[in-house]
């Protein structure tokens, strides 16, 4: 079999950011500017890496940045008290909690003040229950890009088997709601599931997300699936993901890479986020997508 396609995360990406930097352009003529307020506690490296990157995308599709920087040593109240005036401020149309927190922030209860309509990483509790009944929503950003990618790559998802391996509420559970809402037939496996191996075999569409670097292995790939590699492993040997890209190229029709694959979506999507959640909380002619 001839290696697999390779899906240009960066290109798909791209795309998007111009698709988004038309949209604001638009609400510009209707006198909107969309805001984004990103909120970075404490001095995690790799976060503020992320959390710049943000900035600098919306700055270049013409996204207005609000940037708060609390203390490490920031208590819930007062971190509270940061998110209600964000909820508050009208010019706030997204508001990004960059997690991890510190130790002795919760982040789900921290993550659950944020206004559901400003909530452009689908995190809070209002969101992630409207997407689990298929309801229109804010999803998270990662999700949203692997669905994008598939969509691009034309892969079909109607009555696919596809197969998540990962659970979290960030990437691996949203991402099965986004599937099944795609009438894909969802296997979801997770640290207890057995034979994950041939469970994986099965797919025809195999999303890993389970920050384990290079736990799929070409024998777990079916001849022909679709593989996404959500992983995002740091490690002695640089940034790789949770699947074994030679072997499973090998075996696939069409595969992600790390680093291009699945990370830009997730930057691109969260510009994507923001002017949706801008059109519909500012009532300009924009109500958020259904799933699927
Ligand atoms: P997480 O919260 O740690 O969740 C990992 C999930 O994978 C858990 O559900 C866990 O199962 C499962 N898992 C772990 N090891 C496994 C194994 N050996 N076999 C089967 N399942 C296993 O991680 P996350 O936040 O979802 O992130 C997953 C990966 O995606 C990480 O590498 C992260 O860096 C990356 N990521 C990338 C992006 C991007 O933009 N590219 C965005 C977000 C995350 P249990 O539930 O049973 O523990």
């Amino acid at each position: 079999m001839s290696p697999a396609r390779v899906i240009d995360g960066r290109e798909v990406a791209a795309a998007v950011r111009a698709r988004v930097g038309k949209e604001v352009e638009k609400l510009a003529g209707e006198g909107v500017r969309p805001g984004l307020a990103t909120v970075l506690v404490g001095e995690d490296p790799a976060s503020e890496i992320y959390v710049r990157m943000k900035r600098e995308d919306s700055a270049t599709v013409g996204i207005e940045s609000f940037h708060h920087e609390p203390g490490g040593d920031v208590s819930e109240p007062e971190l509270a008290e940061l998110l209600e005036t964000l909820n508050s401020d009208d010019r706030v149309d997204g508001i990004l909690l960059q997690l991890p927190l510190p130790a002795g922030l919760d982040e789900t209860d921290m993550t659950a003040l944020i206004d559901p309509a400003k909530d452009v990483d689908g995190l809070t509790p209002i969101n992630a229950g409207l997407l689990a009944q298929g309801r229109p929503g804010l999803v998270a950003c990662t999700p949203l890009g692997v669905m994008e990618l598939l969509r691009v790559a034309e892969v079909e998802l109607e009555g696919a088997g596809a197969v998540v391996v990962g659970r979290s509420q960030l990437v691996g559970r949203p991402l099965a709601a986004l599937l099944l809402a795609a009438n894909a037939t969802v296997t979801h496996c997770h640290s207890r599931t057995r034979d994950l191996a041939a469970v994986c075999r099965e797919a025809d569409v195999l999303i890993a997300a389970a920050g384990s670097p290079g736990l799929i292995t070409g024998d777990m790939v079916g001849e022909g699936a679709v593989v996404v590699d959500v992983g995002t492993n740091r490690t002695d040997a640089g940034l790789v993901g949770d699947v074994a890209f030679a072997s499973a190229s090998a075996r696939a029709g069409a595969i992600t890479p790390v680093p291009g694959g699945v990370g830009p979506m997730t930057r691109a999507m969260l510009l994507a986020n923001t002017v949706a959640a801008a059109r519909a909380r500012r009532a300009v002619g924009g109500r958020l997508p259904s799933p699927g």
